[in-house]
């Protein structure tokens, strides 16, 4: 098993992409704790990974929290003795031409996808020195990466943000055998795309640009991700790992 003795900590692993990688990281080993602000989906993701035989904790986790994210961080390694993967994957999505973008709504995306991944690291890298290293996998996002004229410009922001945060905590924790990478995904097949997928022409027009000829599905995503938090990846830090069907190439 790829994870095996391995403790894992995924924000917003209640569904979507963060859910995909709670079930394969315990199927590869890992005990995870899967920190949301969704209590029931949470604890459902918790209850199948139990019965599947993987060791698994749901705790709740307001990514914005500073507290939330040491009470997180205690949970895990009070549960499983140790931390040595934090996977940066809450947020949250939308679409807003710049003039019509309120400072509030701003805001709340900055502190979700960019502040919330501060945080977390923040919270973790003690706990993972105290385990002698560690991988910390930020989920940024191909428009991390390039523009896209009906994306919101706090998404784009906070993709860029989350994409140099990765860089500056890749060098900071080298020496001390903690990596961190980012993945960016192109458009996946979750709750968050949802409306695009719903509307046959915003949903045609997405697809034309993706060069695979479809959205991405959780698992091809959490895939990456697994190796990267995984020792196969320990030569690999500061890097991008791009899974977006070739959007990016052309
Ligand atoms: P999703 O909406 O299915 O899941 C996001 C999860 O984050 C949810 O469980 C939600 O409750 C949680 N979350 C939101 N705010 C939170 C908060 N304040 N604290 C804790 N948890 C919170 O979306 P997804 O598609 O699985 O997205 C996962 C990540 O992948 C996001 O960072 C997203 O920006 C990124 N991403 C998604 C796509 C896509 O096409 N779906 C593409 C590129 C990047």
């Amino acid at each position: 098993m790829r994870l095996a003795g391995k403790a894992a900590l995924i924000s917003g692993a209640a569904r979507g992409m963060g859910a995909a990688e709670a079930r394969l990281f315990a199927r590869e080993g890992a005990s995870v704790a899967i920190g949301d602000i969704l209590e029931a989906e949470g604890e459902a993701v918790e209850a199948d990974i139990k019965a599947k035989g993987g060791e698994a904790l749901f705790v709740k986790l307001d990514v914005t929290s500073e507290t939330d994210w040491q009470r997180a961080v205690e949970a895990a390694v009070s549960r499983f003795g140790r931390l040595d993967i934090l996977v940066n994957n809450a947020g949250i999505g939308g679409a807003s031409r710049l003039e019509d973008t309120t400072a509030e709504a701003w805001d709340r995306m900055m502190d979700i996808n960019a502040k919330g991944v501060f945080l977390g690291t923040k919270a973790a890298v003690p706990a993972m020195r105290r385990a002698g290293g560690g991988s910390i996998v930020n989920i940024s996002s191909q428009l991390g990466l390039v523009g896209m004229r009906d994306s919101s410009p706090p998404y784009q922001a906070s993709k860029g943000a989350v994409r140099l945060l990765t860089k500056l905590t890749a060098l900071q924790y080298a020496g001390e055998g903690i990596r961190c990478n980012s993945v960016h995904p192109g458009p996946v097949v979750t709750a968050m795309t949802e409306r695009r997928r719903a509307d046959p022409a915003t949903y045609q027009r997405m697809v034309d640009r993706i060069p695979l000829g479809r959205y991405g599905e959780a698992d091809e995503v959490a895939y990456g991700v697994l190796y990267l938090a995984s020792d196969e990846a320990a030569f690999v830090t500061g890097s991008e790992l791009v899974i977006d069907g070739g959007w990016t190439a052309q």
